[in-house]
C-alpha cells in the first residue's frame, strides 16, 4: 500500500544520517540496506587511509589531496567537510541521478556535511543517531582499536560537538540495538513517500 498518498505526488527523498563516530552509524546503514534494496547508498570520498577491510569504490572512494580538492573547486561534492585530520565529500551527481530515477538516497555523513546539505537540500530529512548513553559511545570509540590514541581523541571531541546539535535534527535515533535502529530509520524513510509500492 501506498499509505494513503497519491502515487507519484511525493518525490524520492533525500535522507542524511549523521551521529557521533562510535554511534553505529555503518552497522546501522548495513541494516538498513539489506531490509531495503531499493534505496541508494552514496559513495563518500575521502581522503583517510582504508582500514583493513575496507574497499575502494565501495566503502569510499580514496583519494589524494590534490583530487579532492579539484573535487571541490569542480563543484563535484553536494557538500564536504574536513574530520578529524581528513576530508570526506559526498559525489553531487549519482545522488542527483538516484533521485531522478526515483530511488530515496541515503547519506551518512558527519554534522558539518549535514548543515551544507540542509541549505543546498532543504526536503532533505536529517537524522541523528544517538548513542544509549555517553560511557557507551567511550566505550564503542576506544575498543574500537582501528585508530591510534590521538584519532581516538579526536574522534571523541567531536562526539561532543556532535551530540550537541541533536537538537538541530529532524529525528533522533537511539541506537541500543542495530536492527531496531535501523527499522526505526527505515520507517523515518519510508514515511512519507511512496516509491516503495514495487518492492
Ligand atoms: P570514518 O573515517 O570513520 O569512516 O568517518 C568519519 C566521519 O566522516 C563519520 O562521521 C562519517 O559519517 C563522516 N563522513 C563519511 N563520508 C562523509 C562525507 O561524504 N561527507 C561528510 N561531511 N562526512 C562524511
Amino acid at each position: 500500500t501506498n499509505g494513503g498518498s497519491v502515487p507519484g505526488s511525493s518525490r524520492p527523498r533525500l535522507t542524511v544520517v549523521s551521529g557521533p563516530s562510535g554511534v553505529g552509524k555503518s552497522s546501522v546503514v548495513s541494516a538498513l540496506r539489506e531490509l531495503h534494496p531499493g534505496l541508494y547508498f552514496s559513495v563518500s570520498v575521502t581522503t583517510r587511509q582504508p582500514r583493513e577491510g575496507e574497499v575502494d569504490g565501495e566503502h569510499y572512494h580514496f583519494v589524494d589531496r590534490a583530487t579532492f580538492d579539484a573535487m571541490v573547486a569542480d563543484g563535484e561534492l553536494l557538500e564536504h567537510a574536513e574530520f578529524a585530520g581528513n576530508c570526506y565529500g559526498t559525489p553531487r551527481e549519482p545522488v542527483e541521478a538516484a533521485l531522478r530515477a526515483g530511488r530515496p538516497a541515503v547519506l551518512e555523513i558527519e554534522l558539518q556535511g549535514a548543515r551544507q546539505v540542509r541549505v543546498a537540500m532543504p526536503e532533505a530529512r536529517l537524522v541523528m543517531l544517538l548513542p544509549p548513553s555517553w560511557g557507551e559511545l567511550v566505550g564503542r570509540l576506544t575498543g574500537r582499536g582501528t585508530e591510534a590514541d590521538d584519532a581516538v581523541k579526536a574522534r571523541l571531541s567531536e562526539a561532543e560537538r556532535e551530540l550537541a546539535a541533536a537538537g538541530e535534527f529532524d529525528a533522533r535515533v537511539v541506537n541500543a540495538d542495530v536492527q531496531t535502529a535501523a527499522r526505526e530509520l527505515l520507517d523515518l524513510i519510508t514515511g512519507e513517500t511512496t516509491v516503495f509500492d514495487d518492492s
